[in-house]
This record gives C-alpha cells, structure tokens and sequence, in this order.
C-alpha cells in the first residue's frame, strides 16, 4: 500500500477488492460494533442530547453565515496575541507555506499531532520532497506512518489493523524511524502502547518544530483548542520552540461559551467518553512558557466553495467525530481505503466530492457510495443530513449544473457513463405526466411479466441488478383491482 490516495481507482472497484479481504472486514465490524454500542449508552445519558445537537448545528450555521467576519476577528485576535496569520488558498499554497517556515527555522525534522488537514493536503508528501522528516505522534497514525499505510478511520486511522499486524509493523519498521521495538514484543496492548511511547518520546525530546490541526478556533480571543486521548498532543503543542497550526477555516466558533457545546458532544460521539482525556488550548504565545512561535495557516482549499452550496454547505458543521463511519454499512464493508481520501466513510462521500470536486471517476463515484439508510444523519451531533446531500451530488453529477469553482461560478457538464440513466429518467418523467401512458405501460408490463429477465441485460444497467433481483411485476396493476374490487359494506355505511 502506497500512503498518498493519487490515482486510487473509483469507489465500485476499490471496495470490490476490499469486500473480499475477511480479516479486514472482521477487523472493522468488530471495531466499528464496539464503539457504535459504547456511544449510544454514553448519549443516552444526557437528557438534553436533543438540545445540544440543535446548540451545535445552530453555532455551526450561524458562524458559517458570517464566517468572513469571525475569520477577521480571529486573525486579529490570534495576531494581537503574538502568532502569525497565513491565509492558504488551496493544498500547495498551504504546504509552501509550512515548508518555507520550517527551512526558516533551520531544522529538517517535526512532530506533528494528528491532523485532518494536513493529511487532506499531503503535507508530509511535501515536506519528505523538501528533505524534512514529519514524524507522527498519535498512536495510530504511528502505526499507519511506520507501515507506509493510509488511515482509514478519522477518528481510529489503523482500525483496519489488529494487534498481531501492529506489532509485526513495529517489529519490521520502528527501527528505520529511530528507536527499534524490543526484541520480545507481544501483541499486548500495554507492551505494544509502551514500545511507542520509548520510540516517541525520543521524537519529542528532540523537536524544535511541531505542526498541528486544530478542532476548534476561538474567533473572540483566537484560541486553539485540540481535543486527544493519548497525551501526545499536548507535548508536541507545548515542547517545541515553534508551533505550526495548519487548521481548515469552518473550525471557528464565535466564543468561548460556545465551546461548551462541543466539548459535550464531540468526546461522546467519537470515543463514547463523557468527556476525552486531554483538552489543550493556546492563544497566541506566552512568556517563559510553551512555544516561542506560533504560526497559524489559515486553510480554504474548497471550503468557500461549499459554503456557496445551499445545500452542500452543512458538510461545513462536521466536528470529525467519526459516529457517523461506525454507523454506516457500507463502510463498515468497504473500509476507509476504498474512499480514496482522508475523509472516508459517510462524511467523506460528501465533503471529499465538495472539496476536491467532481472531476476525477473517483469523486464522481463517492455520492453514490451509500445505501442512503440515514444512520449517519441519526447519530451526526450537528444534524448533518447527510442523505439530502448525497442526492443532490449524485444530481450534480448525473444532470450536471451550475457549482463554484475555486470561487467564481461554473457549470459542471453531466459525468460520463450516466446517459442510460438520464434517458430512464426522462422517459419516466414523461410516462408519468401522461396517465393514458402510464396506464398502457402498466397493462403491458403486467402482461408480459412472465417474459421479463431477473436480471437488467446491458454493461450500465446491469450494474444496478448485478447484487439485487428486479422486483416481480404483479399479475394486475393497482388501479385494476380497485376499479373491479368487491365494495366494502363499511365503505357505504360512512
Ligand atoms: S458528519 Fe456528523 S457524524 Fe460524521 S464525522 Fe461529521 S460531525 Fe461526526
């Protein structure tokens, strides 16, 4: 396996492949059943869930609508502070700037903390092109890193992994990175946590540089807030001299009151825990304390062209819990890897398309990458409808229409290989504005129902029959029956 998503096939021949491998899909039903059942007993809980949920998609919305006055002010805030603000329009904009601060610091190696956004630009691709070594803190993203893996989880990037294959990744890789893993090593959870934390702490010792995501930014005193589990966070955010923060624009919330909202609902929707083990906030930098420069780049790469969707902007809200993976069939089968992004699952078959576009067969294909069941959108702590914005994607990507592109207004033409289902589409349509030939059609359809095939014969069509069975056609239409039908003795009596 490669670690950068470049030329990853579309979505039907990824998971194809990734259905097929038993231990994967038994590594991810036992993981993703355990935490979707340790999160519903940590929500119930709360009585006021439901008001929470409407809390947070109400911040969400509301700073979204005014987001060019709150990014301002943090910019304000974050530079009255001490820190530097970078504004990055997309991907390689971001990575230049985070590769020129650090060749202007003199070192060649950071630590860096879990982050979203810089696997979502490629940052250690471009760093390793630079000649700086990114070494990853988070268990698991150690994991994924040592195995030249991808993650395939937001919230658990190995989950697709079990303690045997973690501890032979360690066995075999750990010693090119820096300190070996011992000769002895079981596939214990403590001995396997133990091996990690003497090969990082080296790491963090050594850092003059760390980078980090962020999951919050407060617009009011321009406040970094990260949320993690594992202690590692809040070493690389305070050892090193000077600190990189590379975090997407849709983080900010207005004030620190509205962070209440979020630090009840996000460790409950991604780690089931009522409240998650380490919460670290900078603002700025301080005298005597922490890192001695903080830079912070400001990431849009898509994000005001969502937030110019109607429709697709609520992708926007999305606090990176992961409840959503742990709910959905589909991933549950395919796996992260067959998304073919950092963002997989439910939430990465909506933002990735938003983000990155429609253009390639892969993102044409993540909308269509759900059973469109709605668990997603049940367990979503900010009420993301999920299911409304696959539809209306897989409707921009079938009938094509107008979008925005990298800010200025444009009209997508329909993807290759939806013709058939256009002119089904469309000769529907007409069917059923006409009722005499709708009738007809019925008529025919039922009297030649012993004729027809189980399955739809043709390379396009056949796709949708190829793991279902056409439904039996009826031996009379409904309006058939009605008009000839015994009448109801109680039917005359009202
Ligand atoms: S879409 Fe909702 S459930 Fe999924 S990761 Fe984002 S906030 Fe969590």
């Amino acid at each position: 396996m490669s670690g950068t998503y470049l030329g990853l096939p579309a979505f039907p021949q990824a998971a194809r492949l990734s259905t097929r491998d038993e231990q994967l899909r038994a590594n991810l039903r036992h993981a993703t059943h355990t935490i979707r059942a340790k999160r519903a007993t940590a929500i119930a809980e709360l009585s006021d869930w439901p008001e929470l949920r409407a809390a947070g998609t109400a911040i969400k919305d509301h700073t979204l609508h005014h987001l060019d006055h709150y990014l301002e002010q943090l910019e304000t805030a974050v530079t009255a502070a001490g820190g530097t603000v970078h504004w990055a329009i997309d991907a390689d904009d971001a990575n230049r700037i985070v590769t020129d601060l650090i060749h202007a610091t003199g070192e060649t190696e950071v630590v860096k903390v879990k982050s979203m956004a810089t696997q979502e630009i490629g940052l250690n691709e471009a760093l390793a092109e630079a000649g700086i070594n990114a070494y990853e803190t988070d268990l698991a993203e150690l994991i994924v890193q040592l195995g030249n893996d991808r993650p395939s989880h937001i919230l658990v990037p190995a989950i697709h992994k079990n303690r045997t294959e973690i501890r032979d990744i360690f066995h075999t890789h750990m010693a090119a990175w820096g300190r070996p893993a011992p000769d002895d090593l079981t596939d214990e959870p403590r001995d396997l946590a133990e091996a990690a934390r003497l090969h990082l702490r080296e790491k963090f010792l050594r850092a003059k540089v760390a980078v980090s995501g962020a999951n919050f930014m407060i617009a009011e005193t321009g406040t970094m807030v990260v949320l993690e589990s594992e202690g590692n966070g809040r070493m690389c955010l305070t050892l090193p001299e000077t600190l990189i923060s590379v975090v997407g624009i849709e983080k900010t919330i207005p004030t620190w009151r509205d962070l209440e909202v979020f630090l009840q609902t996000l460790p409950r929707s991604s780690t089931a825990e009522r409240m998650n083990p380490y919460t670290t906030t900078w603002t700025g930098t301080t005298h005597g304390d922490g890192p001695r420069t903080f830079h912070l780049v400001l990431l849009d790469n898509g994000r005001t062209d969502t937030l110019a969707d109607t429709t697709g902007r609520q992708t926007l809200r999305c606090i990176r819990c992961s409840a959503c993976l742990n709910v959905c069939p589909v991933y549950e089968r395919a796996g992260g890897h067959a998304y073919g992004s950092p963002y997989p699952g439910p939430i990465g078959a909506i933002l990735t398309p938003q983000l990155r576009g429609t253009t390639t067969a892969l993102d044409a294909s993540l909308p269509y990458a759900s059973t469109l069941c709605g668990a997603c959108y049940d367990v979503c702590p900010v009420a993301i409808d999920i299911p409304e914005v696959l539809v209306h994607l897989r409707e921009r990507i079938a009938q094509g229409g107008p979008t925005t592109r990298h800010g200025t207004k444009a009209t997508i033409k329909p993807a290759k290989g939806h013709a058939t289902e256009r002119a089904a589409m469309r000769a529907a349509a007409w069917t059923l504005d006409h009722p005499a030939a709708w009738t007809a059609t019925q008529r025919l359809a039922t009297r030649t129902r012993a004729l027809h095939p189980r399955r739809v014969p043709g390379r396009t069509a056949s796709a949708w029959t190829a793991t279902r069975d056409l439904p039996t056609v009826p031996a009379r239409t409904f309006r058939d029956w009605w008009q000839h039908r015994e009448p109801d003795p109680k039917d005359s009596q009202q």
